[in-house]
Formats: structure tokens, C-alpha cells, sequence
């Protein structure tokens, strides 16, 4: 079988785990402080705070920005589902829009949607292509749209507007107009998970961007604080002589990252503009020239003028299928020994969300994309040869699938 999306983890990787599993610290420390500046100076950002997933960054964002009951928070409705739980976990609302073509949420839908209870709108870079940024900014910094906003918390009061958080759980190294993601809106969050393009097996880091007069750096120590249970001081500095007291300024959370993930995540990082992303542009880039070639491929787009996506998720859409017929063509692929995938059911299809009320009629686009859409493996260690057999079984099986429903 071929697998879809295994980690890459080599001698490197083994050997910085080792290290710190040997050095007497594995908790938050002196890797997950470098992990957090180098990522800051990747993506340009001032200050970036590591935690143990995206959800945990997600939460900690809307939190910091008090969202709660009475709240509204847009969001695409294809997408995954932690990025409406963590609005659902502050008590306030998920108002889905539908998607563009490109998976993207669309100006137009989020305009349709924002009004004086719009607190956050949180666009998601699915498969890792950038959102319209611009567009995005220029909205909520509107004379129309801040003259909607209702600030009743401090954080708010200072923003003015509405906060814009990217779950950009896909789209780390990606690229809008020559700036990376995290410095594209207030508050981007990036998945460290085992399937993500870095991984630190479970991971998430949240990236400061706010404007000024907002002071990114105390935030940033603010945020620490809070995913570490309140305290006043860390682990390591307990841990310093004379160092045992410590206050709990607040009822914080448990979601902090520690230096045995932040050990994967350095050797990540570190080869990731150099090995990663052009590993997986090459096998973007023979996907769509092999698929291209047959008439029933929709291929992704992954580059145009002015955004170059991080390569994340290879979604291939199949023209004029079926939601039963995609299904059945997973079947046979697998029947094939590759494994695939689908990014992602539309919230409306899952029990929880389809209870609240919110209904898939409600999102065409959403469901017609979804339908037609398999995701194929992508990996760093998926050979040319593997890559070739990919190809081959998921055209067989089109076609195989193709010809049932015309006989
Ligand atoms: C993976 C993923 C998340 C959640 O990431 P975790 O690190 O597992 O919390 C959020 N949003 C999207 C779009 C994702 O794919």
C-alpha cells in the first residue's frame, strides 16, 4: 500500500530527539524558545508562540480577543472541524459561508455574512493556498465595516475592528504577494501533526502580527502564561534556584509545546525551504502534467501571479462525479493499494454541526467541490517510481468508475 502522507523522520530527526530526551530538560525550554524564533524569522513575524496543536493557537487567539456568547465568528464551511470548535469552545457562534472555486472562502460570501455581531472572520489556506489577504484587510478596515464593529473588551477597543485570525494549519511557507502567512493577518496559526508538511507529531504555533499600537512582545508573554496553566513563571524558571514561588494570575490552559517536539520541529524547519517544499512542488507539479492529459481532471491551481501555495494537500477534483461515485472511486482506489483522501466533509455533513441547524443546501459550491474531490499522497519520501503507480491506479480507477455509470 501505498501510504499517503508518513512523516519523514531519519537519523536527524532521531538524533535532536535523543539529544534532548538526554540533556534532563524535555519539557517547554531552550528548544521550543529557538523553535519559536526561528519560525518568527521564517515568516517575518514579530513574536510566535508554540503550543501543542492549531486548535490550542486557534482558542488562545479568539480568547485573547475576549469572543464569546453573543459572538460571531466567519468561517468557511469547508474546512476541518477544529477551526468552528474552538469558536464553538468560547461560547459564541460559527457563521458559515460558502467557498470559492479555489476552496478559499470568497470576499463576497464573507461580506454577505458580517454584521455588528461579526467579531473575528477566520479564512482558512486550504491544501495551502493563500487566501485574498488584501481583500480580506481592506474589509475589515472599511469605514462601512468598522462602523459595524462593537468593541466591549479592551483588546477590541484597541483593534477597532474586526480581528482577522488565519488558519493557516496548511500553509506554512506559502506566499500572497511576496510576504509569507504569517504576517498576512492579525493572527495566523500553523498544525504541526503528523500529517502537516512540518510536523513535530502533534504541534501548532500561534503567529503575532498585530498592528500597532498593540505590543506583540508582551502579548506574546501573555500568551505563554496562558497556555502554561496562568502561572507567572515556566517550568524552567521554577526550576532555577530559589525560583519554587510562583503566582497563577489567571485560569489558564494546559497546551504548551515541549522541547521533545520542538527538537522534530528544528530539523523540520530547517530543511524545509530547502528539501521540503521543492520535494513536494515536483510532485504537484508531475500530478497535474500527468492529469492534465485526461479530460475528466479539474487539477488544482498551486501558483499564479501573485500567491505560491506550501504544496499541503494535492486536490484533485474529477469532473461531473458524484458524491456516491467519488466514494466508490475511493474504494477502488484502495481495492489498488494507495491510500487517498478527502480535504474535507463540509461541516454541514457532520453530525454535530448538521444539529445546530446549519444545513449543506446552504453551501452549494462547498458540497459540489467536496463531491468531486480526492486528495493523493504527497510526501517527501514519495519515490518517482511510487509516484508513477499513483498515477496509474487513480486513472484506472477513474476510468473504471467513468465507465460503470455510462453502461
Ligand atoms: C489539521 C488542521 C487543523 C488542526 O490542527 P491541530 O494541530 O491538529 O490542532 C485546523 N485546521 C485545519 C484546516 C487543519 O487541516
Amino acid at each position: 500500500m501505498i501510504p499517503f502522507s508518513p512523516p519523514r523522520i531519519d537519523q536527524r530527526t532521531i538524533d535532536e530527539v535523543t539529544d534532548t530526551l538526554q540533556s534532563g530538560w524535555i519539557t517547554t525550554g531552550p528548544k521550543t524558545k529557538r523553535f519559536e524564533q526561528l519560525l518568527s524569522d521564517y515568516n517575518g513575524n514579530p513574536n510566535t508562540v508554540c503550543l501543542n496543536s492549531a486548535t490550542a493557537g486557534m482558542e488562545l487567539g479568539l480568547r485573547w480577543f475576549g469572543v464569546g456568547p453573543g459572538d460571531e465568528v466567519i468561517l468557511p464551511a469547508y474546512t476541518y472541524c477544529s477551526t468552528a470548535n474552538v469558536v464553538e469552545h468560547c461560547g459564541a457562534t460559527p457563521v458559515l459561508v460558502d467557498v470559492g472555486n479555489d476552496f478559499n472562502i470568497t470576499l463576497e460570501n464573507i461580506k454577505a455574512r458580517i454584521n455588528s455581531n461579526t467579531k473575528v472572520v477566520m479564512p482558512v489556506d486550504i491544501g495551502g493556498w493563500p487566501c485574498d489577504y488584501d481583500t480580506i484587510n481592506d474589509l475589515v478596515r472599511s469605514d462601512a465595516v468598522k462602523s459595524l464593529f462593537k468593541a466591549t473588551t479592551p483588546e477590541q477597543e484597541q483593534l477597532g475592528r474586526m480581528l482577522v485570525l488565519s488558519d493557516a494549519a496548511h500553509s506554512l511557507g506559502a506566499v500572497y504577494k511576496g510576504r509569507n502567512t504569517g504576517i498576512l493577518a492579525d493572527i495566523s496559526v500553523f498544525s504541526f501533526h503528523a500529517v502537516k508538511n512540518l510536523t513535530t507529531a502533534e504541534g501548532g504555533a500561534l503567529a503575532l502580527n498585530l498592528p500597532e499600537p498593540f505590543d506583540n512582545a508582551a502579548i506574546y508573554k501573555e500568551m505563554c502564561v496562558s497556555s502554561l496553566h496562568g502561572q507567572s513563571k515556566d517550568a524552567l524558571a521554577k526550576f532555577r534556584k530559589g525560583g519554587w514561588r510562583y503566582d497563577v494570575v489567571e485560569a489558564g490552559y494546559k497546551c504548551n509545546m515541549t522541547d521533545i517536539q520542538a527538537a522534530i520541529g528544528l530539523v523540520e524547519l530547517e530543511r524545509y525551504v530547502r528539501e521540503t517544499l521543492p520535494r513536494r512542488r515536483a510532485i504537484f507539479d508531475r500530478y497535474s502534467e500527468a492529469f492534465s492529459a485526461y479530460p475528466w481532471a479539474i487539477v488544482p491551481t498551486y501558483e499564479n501571479d501573485h500567491k505560491c501555495s506550501s504544496y499541503h494537500v494535492y486536490m484533485l477534483r474529477i469532473d461531473g462525479i458524484e458524491e456516491a461515485e467519488r466514494d466508490a472511486l475511493i474504494d477502488e482506489i484502495y481495492r489498488r493499494e494507495v491510500a487517498v483522501n478527502v480535504h474535507f466533509q463540509p461541516l454541514p455533513l457532520l453530525s454535530y454541526y448538521k444539529n445546530q441547524g446549519y444545513q449543506m443546501a446552504d453551501y452549494p459550491n462547498a458540497f459540489r467541490l467536496y463531491s468531486s474531490e480526492i486528495s493523493l499522497p504527497v510526501y517527501f519520501n514519495l519515490s518517482n517510481e511510487d509516484q508513477e503507480t499513483v498515477i496509474q491506479e487513480v486513472a484506472a480507477a477513474v476510468e473504471s468508475v467513468l465507465t460503470r455509470k455510462v453502461t
